[in-house]
């Protein structure tokens, strides 16, 4: 194993990655070694995909808005599961990120007084989304990128696939990798290693979200003994274009976007009076998911997918053309008509992944509530600081991002300019024994097809831990779970080589999702209330007498191992929640 040492050795480059990497050389003033790490092309991140905006009050007192309103609407959207220090943290550094990320030359769409223009998303009181027409995620990496590109203490690693965390007792050590482009293993030894993986949506079948959000640094870090927060709570995104998934932005509805049953009306007006198609994501999944279930729905004739319309005709071609020009050029390219002439079929579909590992308010990786990974960090998706606690509100998700990438690329960098490089020899055993367990899955003669048992997996997901669940559905899933983790063991690869072996790669993903999965079931069987995103037909109410508490799931060599922890209330007491 090629073993590669660094300052800082950052895992993913998505936004939160490449925030983190920006800041640690600005502090640093370049000084100190970088290694930003991807799986596939660093500009492949799946924040490229990110459309509809970022959130953030850069004009307070507009329409009555101000950092605390946001504050507000973000702990109400999330039904109060989330931590009110961190969501405070969030609502008042946005602003200074949009702004940075305009000095990085971001083309936000103006209005014609130069302001940045802001538009609605749900659950929001006010617009307070700034947006470059759909493809904000794809200007703000790429304005990272290019800055990261002028630094040359950062070593950029496209393609290398982590498969292991190392760390020694409660110090973080290393990342073990795959180069993909020619097999190598290599170790990356930091001083501060920052996981920065993004979510893991793809454990579902029906997902807005690319291939590769398979969930792996998260599973990395409860491999190596991290206990991951709240994965109960998964976002399903209301409006997943059919047959695919692929997302059309809130920002549709943002815009002026009606949703229609297949009698013709709106029928968010019987779910949210006041917010209508801009009620959070939760109750928009829950009320589409509704309508079909009564029989007001479409069927999708190839597919056979169950839908309703998302009619967007009204606003116009040019609107259209100005605010939405890659959700129409989706709609043509994929389903061969405009919207602006026919309504898209939509329905919920896997977004967003709102628990994660276990992090403290500085994104510092806690292995219980008191003892810190020192050394480690998780930023972006992955990371659990909690500021969407059961339901994350469209827009919040870039700021959080990039918040947390600034705040934990400083942190690393304070460590690593005060830090020495531990020596390799006491972690040599830990990455042969890394080497071996890779060999060995490819050297398996097992009978098991990776891909099957992904498709297991995905149907078992999108069955019964889908907008609504059940006991015995959740009862089901967990058995099945456990039967795929069983038979996952005698997994076979069928591509013995190793240059650009995308089956290895993929097989050991598939190991990563399903214990993803597990603890998404564990903690959902066990959260006898319906809070946020998870709402349990059995208990259709929050209870936060007995669940105003963070779910934490320990891996095991069966079912994972929860305990609970404390929700962090400061300004905002838990009340009923109604739009
Ligand atoms: C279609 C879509 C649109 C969205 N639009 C918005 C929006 O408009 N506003 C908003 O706030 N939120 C939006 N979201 C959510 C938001 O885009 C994501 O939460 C955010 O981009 C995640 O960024 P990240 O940096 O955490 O991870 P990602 O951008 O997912 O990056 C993950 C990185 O980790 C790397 N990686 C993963 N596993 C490994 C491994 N094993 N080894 C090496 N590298 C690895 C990947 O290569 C990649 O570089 C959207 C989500 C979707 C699905």
């Amino acid at each position: 194993m090629q073993i590669l040492k660094y300052d800082i050795a950052v895992l993913g480059s998505g936004l939160a990655g490449m925030r983190a990497s920006l800041q640690a050389a600005h502090y640093s003033n370049g000084k100190l070694r970088i290694a930003l790490i991807s799986k596939m092309h660093a500009m492949r991140s799946h924040s490229v995909s990110a459309e509809g905006g970022i959130s953030g009050v850069l004009y307070p007192g507009d329409n009555g808005d101000s950092v605390d309103l946001h504050g507000f609407d973000t702990a109400k959207g999330g039904d109060y599961l989330g931590d009110q220090d961190a969501i405070e943290r969030l609502v008042n550094e946005a602003p200074g990120e949009i702004r940075f990320f305009d000095h990085l030359g971001v083309p936000w769409n103006r209005s014609e007084d130069g302001r940045i223009m802001l538009r609605a998303f749900g659950g929001m009181s006010v617009p307070r989304t700034a947006f470059a027409a759909d493809k904000t995620g794809f200007f703000m990496l790429n304005a990272l990128y290019d800055n990261i590109l002028s630094f040359p203490n950062i070593d950029i690693f496209h393609e290398h696939y982590a498969t292991h965390l190392i760390l020694k007792g409660t110090r973080f050590r290393a990342f073990v990798t795959m180069d993909l482009a020619t097999g190598e293993r290599k170790a990356f030894l930091a001083k501060a290693g920052i996981i920065a993986t993004g979510g893991a949506s793809r454990v579902f079948g029906f997902t807005t979200t690319a291939y590769s959000s398979t969930g792996d640094g998260i599973a990395l870090a409860y491999k190596a003994g991290v206990p991951v927060k709240d994965m109960e709570f998964t976002q399903f995104h209301p409006t997943g274009l059919i047959p695919s998934g692929v997302l059309i932005t809130e920002a549709a509805r943002g815009e002026g976007g009606y949703l229609l049953n297949s009698q013709g009306r709106r029928f968010m007006e019987d779910y949210a009076k006041s917010k209508m198609e801009l009620a959070p994501r939760d109750i928009v999944s829950r009320a589409i998911i509704t309508e079909i279930s009564q029989g007001r729905g479409f069927v999708d004739e190839t597919s056979g997918l169950k839908h309703v319309l998302l009619d967007i005709r009204h606003l116009g071609e040019s609107k259209i053309d100005e605010k939405l020009p890659m959700i129409k050029e989706l709609v043509v390219k994929t389903l061969g008509f405009s919207p602006v002439k026919e309504p898209i079929p939509v329905r919920p579909a896997a977004h967003h992944t709102m628990g994660g590992i276990n992090v403290n308010l500085n994104g510092q990786v806690m292995l219980d509530e008191s003892t810190a990974v020192d050394g480690l960090w998780a930023a972006g998706e992955c990371g659990c600081v909690s500021v969407h606690g059961a339901n994350r509100l469209g827009s919040n998700s870039l700021s959080q991002c990039v918040i947390w990438g600034k705040i934990e690329g400083e942190a690393a960098a304070k460590l690593a300019m005060g830090d020495d490089l531990m020596q390799v020899e006491d972690i040599t055993e830990r990455l042969d024994s890394a080497e071996g367990e890779i060999d060995k899955l490819l050297a398996n003669q097992g009978t098991e097809n990776p891909y099957q048992l992904r498709r297991e997996l995905w149907d078992t997901m999108d069955e019964y831990v889908y907008v609504f669940r059940t006991v015995t559905g959740l009862e089901v899933a967990r058995k099945k779970l456990q039967e795929l983790r069983e038979r996952y063991r005698e997994i076979y690869v069928s591509d013995k080589g190793r240059i650009f072996n995308a089956n290895l790669r993929e097989a050991i993903e598939i190991g990563n999702m399903i214990e993803i999965a597990q603890t998404i079931v564990e903690g959902a069987i066990n959260r006898k209330e319906s809070r946020g995103a998870h709402s349990m037909v059995e208990f259709p109410t929050r209870d936060d007498r007995n669940f105003l508490k963070h779910t934490l799931a320990y891996r095991t060599d069966g079912f994972p191992r929860l305990s609970y922890s404390v929700v962090k209330i400061t300004k905002w007491q838990p009340m009923e929640r109604k739009y």
